[in-house]
């Protein structure tokens, strides 16, 4: 493995610095723990230099034609992708996220940045026929300084999609990455510092308190953009209303539901169930579908097959590309998988495979568990609520449709759900009845460009990867001329 990374700085005013206290954040290699690098750690009073920073910057940006804008967000694509191996080998060690898998993040990122550069002329406004005589007509602005605040399980792919949709509308940005995988941070910010001008993107590293909050808290910081787990998003959207009117969107967590029908393609349902699992980044991906709700009939040959498949996952070193699962992200998530373990051997869940730390010298140090399925599973056990955000699978069953539904929609999330079946008329009924953001018949997994992808209920607020996503990075002002 590589040796240590340099230190990696913040973009703050166009030019990469140390926190003014000189506080570093340290980053390890959750494959080995072993440190890796380390990070400059921003207090109140760098990211208060980076919001002012970016305040500063933000009439200029506003002002540029949205071509300037969308040229300068395809030059940081094009940057993005000349990079991509160094960002991508990095990405792998800090995150522990398979690089086989990883390579895609690298074209998300970029792609964004495309996808919302080429939607410049659709930051448009509407006139309408309000009197007779006037025009009557709507822009469509900037907020001003915008806050997007990144997660650990993508934090390149993140922290640089992210920046699209609030750059093309006109918004400067602070970005604050994840305290646990930070390093790809601030080659996002080296690219940023080379292709947008000072101030236009900041990237502060830091913890979520003082870090985050101060940049949510803060009074120049009207629209923030959080993607991260519900107890922070909750206590975000509480930080935010206590310091101001602000517009808070939220991509959160999940429990999703992944339906199988007794008239299923079984072999394909098999390998989605797997594939939609997520298990390069070790199923800490926020669209899991992590509960199989498996009717009776086909529920007994579901949960064999599917554990024959996740005996079979190569674990391994992530920068190796034929692994297909690396470790969970940090001692934080090794803790709170283990807990679910303990939770479901107690509340008497069927352990099919997994629920341990693999055997095996290479995965002595590390934050390793195996990929794991529990059966016999019931709607009130912790491990069949709560998002694990880890590589944990449970399978429920159910012999009538209203109570796969009631299963579906049994808990908090709303974020996605995966419907197999062949009848159109079933598929058509569930994808009404399901209470998700996103439902996939027979798929799971694959997000796509332009249709919004988001939560309902305590999964989040607001669509993004989408013009949704755009025009939510702006603020209506209605004009009315009158003669
Ligand atoms: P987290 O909520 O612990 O942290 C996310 C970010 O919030 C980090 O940058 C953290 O430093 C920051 N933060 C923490 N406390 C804060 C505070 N008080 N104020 C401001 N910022 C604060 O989440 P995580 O563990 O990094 O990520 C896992 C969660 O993210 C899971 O629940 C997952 O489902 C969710 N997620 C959702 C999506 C989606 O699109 N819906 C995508 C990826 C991850």
């Amino acid at each position: 493995m590589a040796a240590m990374v340099d230190d990696g700085l913040m973009l703050i005013d166009g030019e990469m610095v140390a926190a003014q206290a000189g506080d570093w954040l340290h980053s390890e290699n959750p494959a080995t723990e072993q440190a890796l690098g380390r990070v400059a750690m921003a207090g109140a009073a760098d990211v208060n230099r980076a919001v002012a920073a970016a305040g500063a910057a933000q009439p200029a940006w506003a002002a540029k034609s949205v071509w300037e804008r969308a040229t300068a967000l395809r030059r940081l694509a094009a940057g993005i992708r000349a990079r991509g191996t160094p960002i991508l080998d990095l990405e792998a060690r800090d995150t522990g996220n398979t690089i086989g898998k990883l390579t895609a993040d690298i074209q998300i990122a970029a792609g964004y940045l495309e996808y919302f550069a080429g939607l410049a002329s659709e930051i448009k406004g509407e006139t309408v026929p309000a009197s007779a005589q006037g025009l009557h007509f709507t822009l469509r602005e900037p907020w001003g300084v915008v806050a997007r605040i990144v997660p650990f399980n993508h934090p390149f792919m993140f922290a640089a999609a992210h920046l699209a949709a609030p750059l093309m509308a006109g918004n400067t940005v602070v970005v604050k990455t994840p305290e646990t995988s930070p390093l790809t941070g601030s080659i996002l910010g080296e690219l940023c510092r080379e292709h947008l001008p000072a101030g236009v993107v900041n990237i502060v590293h830091g913890l979520g308190l003082p870090a985050g909050d101060t940049l949510v808290r803060h009074p120049q910081v009207r629209r923030i953009g959080f993607t991260g787990s519900v107890p922070t998003g909750l206590a975000i959207q509480r930080a935010a209303s206590e310091s101001g009117v602000k517009l808070v969107t939220l991509e959160l967590g999940g429990k999703n539901p992944f339906i199988v029908f007794p008239d299923a393609d079984l072999d394909k349902a098999v390998e989605f169930a797997v594939s939609g699992m997520n298990f390069s980044w070790a199923g800490q991906s926020c669209g899991s579908t992590s509960r199989l709700l498996l009717h009776d009939s086909v529920h007994d040959e579901v949960v064999e097959r599917v554990g024959v498949r996740l005996e079979q996952l190569r674990l391994g070193d992530p920068t190796d590309p034929a692994s297909e699962m690396g470790p969970v992200n940090s001692r934080r998530q090794h803790e709170r998988v283990m807990g679910f373990f303990e939770s479901a051997r107690r509340d008497g869940a069927r352990l099919v495979t997994g629920g341990r730390r693999p055997p095996g010298e290479q995965f002595r140090a590390g934050y390793w568990v195996e990929p794991t399925l529990y059966a016999g599973v019931e709607p009130s056990m912790r491990v069949a609520r709560e998002e694990v955000f880890g590589p944990i699978v449970c399978a429920l069953r159910w012999s009538t449709e209203a109570q796969a539904v009631a299963l579906a929609n049994g808990t908090d999330f709303g974020l996605t759900a995966a419907v197999w079946t062949r009848d159109l008329n079933t598929a058509m009924r569930m994808m009404r009845k399901v209470e998700a953001g996103t439902v996939w018949i027979n798929s799971a997994g694959q997000h796509f460009v332009g249709t919004p992808f988001g939560g309902w209920k305590d999964s989040g607020l607001g669509g993004e990867e989408c013009l949704e996503e755009l025009l939510s990075y702006t603020q209506v002002k209605s004009v009315h001329v009158l003669p």
